[in-house]
């Protein structure tokens, strides 16, 4: 087991690649926070990891305010006295072209995938910078790195985690903090299972390894960079998506 003894939170955990995500380091050893809106659904996660033997705890959490975001971090610090994993994972899709794109819309996308990231990633370095020890993994997206027509938020907020990546990266590096980011493909969960089926067959002829992804498929990168093995790399953006992008 890698990650014995460790405390991770993960956003958006409640659900979807989150999930698998919390699920894997649990059974890595972790003790875990879900970070997510949908308390129900985190609850629910909680006691499959309870279930595994780990400590668990939902956190109900926005992370467009920062000051809830705070106000999380105080919470998971009363439970468990420190934060060695954050993953910012929580994130939405409002797609449309841009001449289509609503301002809610665009600012939606933006608060929640980037401002999002920025606030956990501020208010855990904090933590972090204290204990001089910590790995941040933020889940970006390929369409960061090529765009997408209808996704104009989505992937400027996706390109900005990878910047954001960098620079947070060459700040908390003294301070024995490692962040990377993860950038899927297409991966099979309920935010890409609304898309229509002659989109979805296009997008597989663009796989060379022909399927999909899976959640799991993220989650085994992600424990990854957030084990020992990986503590030489910071600032990266990795791609998983059965080589649709090579750069
Ligand atoms: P899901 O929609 O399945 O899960 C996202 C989770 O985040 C949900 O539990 C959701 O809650 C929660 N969430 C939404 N808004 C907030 C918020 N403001 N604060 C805290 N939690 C919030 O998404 P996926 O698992 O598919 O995606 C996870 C991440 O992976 C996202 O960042 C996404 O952009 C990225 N990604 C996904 C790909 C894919 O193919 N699926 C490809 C590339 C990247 P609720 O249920 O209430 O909405």
């Amino acid at each position: 087991m890698r990650l014995v003894n460790k405390v991770a939170l993960v956003t958006g955990g409640a659900r979807g690649i989150g999930r698998e995500i919390a699920l894997l380091f649990a059974r890595e050893g972790a003790d875990i926070v879900i970070g997510d809106v949908n308390l129900q659904e985190a609850e629910k996660t909680c006691r499959d990891i309870e279930a595994l033997g780990r400590k668990a705890l939902s956190v109900e959490l926005d992370v467009t305010s920062f000051l809830r975001v705070e106000a999380a971090i105080n919470k998971i610090l009363d439970k468990f006295t420190k934060i060695d994993i954050l993953v910012n994972n929580a994130g939405i899709t409002k797609d449309g072209l841009i001449l289509r794109m609503s301002e809610p819309d665009w600012d939606a996308v933006i608060a929640v995938n980037l401002k999002g990231t920025f606030n956990c990633i501020k208010a855990a370095s904090k933590v972090m910078i204290k204990q001089r020890s910590g790995k941040i993994v933020n889940i970006a997206s390929i369409i960061g790195i090529i765009g997408n027509p209808g996704q104009a938020n989505y992937s400027a907020s996706k390109a900005g985690i990878i910047a954001l990546t960098k620079t947070s990266a060459k700040e908390l590096a003294s301070r024995n903090i490692n962040i990377n980011a993860v950038a899927p493909g297409f991966i099979q969960t309920e935010m890409t299972a609304k898309l229509p089926d002659e989109l979805k067959q296009k997008m597989l002829g663009a796989i060379p390894l022909n399927k999909f992804g899976t959640p799991g498929d993220v989650a085994n990168l992600c424990l990854f960079l957030v084990s020992e093995e990986s503590s030489y790399i910071t600032g990266q953006t990795i791609i998983v998506d059965g080589g649709m992008v090579m750069v």
